[in-house]
């Protein structure tokens, strides 16, 4: 099986963009381990729904930086139940729909930015109905000006998979207590392919959250499809 990462590509056909903007986030915050200060944005589960939560208790869930690390565990343990199982909670992940103001045209595909794959409707049902595994869909909320919007489903997209230790500096291990990573991506990545899951088809990689993974059959049935308009894959070697 082949793998490939999900680029952008610098002249889309479809020209639409959206602004930053979730419902809520995980605030970020200083390591008082490992030294790391703020969060990520790279990093979402849009099906996670913290409106379950007192008001006053979403109202935390905010993109800024909390002061308190045993408040940020607080706040990170109250949603751990929430999210999908294996899922990285690090400071800054967000949480429920995309919520930016959004213009233009968009393809069937969209990969504005290289960690956010969003999709309409119905390539979305035939890329399912092809027997993609993984490809879940969540609501947006992106505000747009004009009327008659497009609709856009933001992927779900799990974490699974690693890069090889040959080509790293050193071995991407977690820091125990916010559970970030502080590796640089390499220029030339190389798969580990002990680390990949068999049970999806596009992933998010465990220790490098902006590169979205894609396998031999997700890219082939986006390409006999029509849908490969505004993504370029890259085709990453694998090594065992
Ligand atoms: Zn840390």
């Amino acid at each position: 099986m082949r793998f490939y990462w999900l680029r952008n590509v610098p002249r889309p056909r479809y020209p639409g963009g959206y602004t930053d903007g979730r419902t809520w986030f995980l605030p970020g915050v200083h390591c008082p381990l490992c030294g790391a200060t703020g969060g990520t944005t790279a990093n979402a589960y849009p099906s996670v729904d913290l409106s379950l939560l007192p008001a006053q208790e979403q109202g935390k869930y905010l993109a800024r930086l909390e002061e308190d690390y045993a408040e940020f565990e607080r706040l990170r343990e109250q949603v751990r139940p929430l999210v999908p199982a294996g899922a990285h909670l690090w400071p800054g992940t967000g949480f429920g729909p995309m919520n930016g103001s959004a213009q233009g045209e968009f393809g069937p595909l969209v990969l504005v930015n290289p960690w956010e794959l969003l999709m309409k409707p119905e390539p979305l049902q035939r890329l399912q109905a092809e027997g993609l595994r993984g490809l879940k869909g969540c609501r947006t909320a992106l505000r747009f000006r004009k009327k008659n919007p497009p609709e856009l489903l933001e992927l779900e997209l799990l974490p699974g998979g690693d890069l090889h230790p040959d080509c790293l500096s050193e071995r991407p291990t977690p820091c125990p207590k916010c559970e970030r990573i502080g590796l640089k991506r390499p220029e030339e990545p190389i798969l580990d392919a002990a680390t990949l899951p068999g049970e999806l088809d596009v992933f998010r990689l465990a220790a490098f959250k902006t590169m979205l993974i894609g396998t031999e059959r997700f890219v082939e049935t986006v390409r006999r499809l029509g849908y490969e308009q505004d993504i370029a894959f890259r085709e990453l070697p694998v090594r065992s």
